[in-house]
């Protein structure tokens, strides 16, 4: 298993999830809330926040951390995978080059050109604790000439960005201590191609390393043989970010292969949607293995749950389950309350905690 993770806002024990505040916030709740079910650290998106409210305003209230009244580590997503699937859907968007990556709002006009470096700088702006590099995207099932174009150019990207860090990271006061700096793994679904990369990427040597690229199969399956290369190929006691790899099985699966963080938006968007996650009986007490039936999803929306007043989740400690039922979450869904999503997400967010503390035992 890899080593807690040290960052300057203290060591992260791991395994850990992230919960995505990708534009400084999980949408719905505070941060004291998040501290009040367990959670430790969290994921911000530095392409995100550049186009609102952009870093100056962030600096200016002192760094991610101030801004967002958030005392522990944040890992600062470069966006790249954002900017990726954006131009992907409308290529009118922008282009993905060598050099730089052009993006265009087209409701706005605004245009921003995207550079390892200046994400790097911009990573530093915000006063994040882990730096991620700018990664060039593919899908699993891209043509083999865009897999290995994406490699060379994720690798070179990678060493730009290495360089950036460490000439900004060389100005900081006697001191002020460097963030971290993760790379990003891709070559989709192309053995040779992924171990590639990450024997490329250990060798110009990061702090971590994260899985990038699409993980699921067609049929929603996660990409167990890809993920399992990337692993093998990577320093041993090398953190290893399972990047937006959420669902909690296939946490779980990710978990045994070796991946050791995760983020993913699934728990909190599910959540606003009234999907809730809890254990089964026995579970997580009876430990959390691959293939295990352990978890279902509860749709408090179901008509089923207007006159049960049983908890949520008996066992869950969260606000939601501490002190309203199923049929009064129901009923706030119903009358679109905005404490509903608040509570959904507190209590999705809470099984979280529990699933990765259920894992660290
Ligand atoms: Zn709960």
């Amino acid at each position: 298993m890899a080593d807690p993770l040290v960052t300057r806002r203290g060591t992260l024990p791991v395994p850990t999830f992230l919960p995505d505040a990708t534009r400084a916030g999980v949408r719905g709740v505070t941060s004291a809330d998040l501290r009040g079910v367990g959670v430790e650290a969290v994921v911000v998106n530095a392409f995100h926040l550049l186009r609102r409210p952009g870093a100056r305003v962030i600096q200016g209230g002192g760094g991610i951390h101030a801004f967002m009244d958030w005392e522990g580590p944040v890992l600062s997503d470069s966006g790249g995978f954002q900017v990726w699937s954006l131009i992907r859907q409308d290529p009118a968007r922008g282009v993905i080059r060598d050099r730089e990556v052009i993006f265009r709002d087209p409701a706005t006009g605004e245009k921003w050109i995207l550079t390892p470096e200046r994400v790097i700088q911009l990573q530093f702006q915000l006063g994040s604790d882990i730096a991620v590099c700018l990664d060039d995207c593919t899908d699993a099932d891209s043509p083999a000439g865009e897999q290995e174009r994406s490699v060379e150019r994720t690798v070179a990207w990678a060493r730009r960005s290495r360089e950036e860090f460490d000439r900004l990271a060389g100005q900081l006061r006697a001191g002020q201590e460097p963030p971290r700096l993760f790379a990003v793994v891709q070559g989709g679904g192309e053995e040779r191609l992924r171990r590639e990369c990450a024997t490329a990427l250990a060798g110009i040597g990061f702090d971590g390393y994260g899985f990038g690229g699409w993980p699921f199969a067609a049929d929603g399956a996660l990409l167990s043989d890809p993920l399992r290369w990337v692993a093998e190929s990577l320093p041993a006691s090398a953190p290893r970010h399972a990047l937006g790899i959420g669902r909690p099985d296939h946490l779980v699966s990710a978990f045994a292969l070796g991946y050791s963080l995760f983020d993913c938006a699934l728990p909190t968007r599910d959540a606003r949607h009234g999907r809730l996650y809890t254990f089964r009986p026995g579970y997580p007490q009876r430990g959390l293995r691959p293939g295990a039936s352990f978890f279902r999803a509860i749709h408090i929306l179901d008509a089923r749950y207007r006159v049960d007043h049983a908890p949520l989740e008996e066992g869950c400690d969260c606000p939601a389950c501490a002190r309203s039922s199923r049929a009064y979450l129901h009923h706030l869904f119903k009358v679109g309350d905005a404490s509903a999503e608040r509570l959904a997400t507190l209590h999705n967010l809470r099984f979280y905690t529990r699933l990765i503390a259920a894992l660290r035992a």
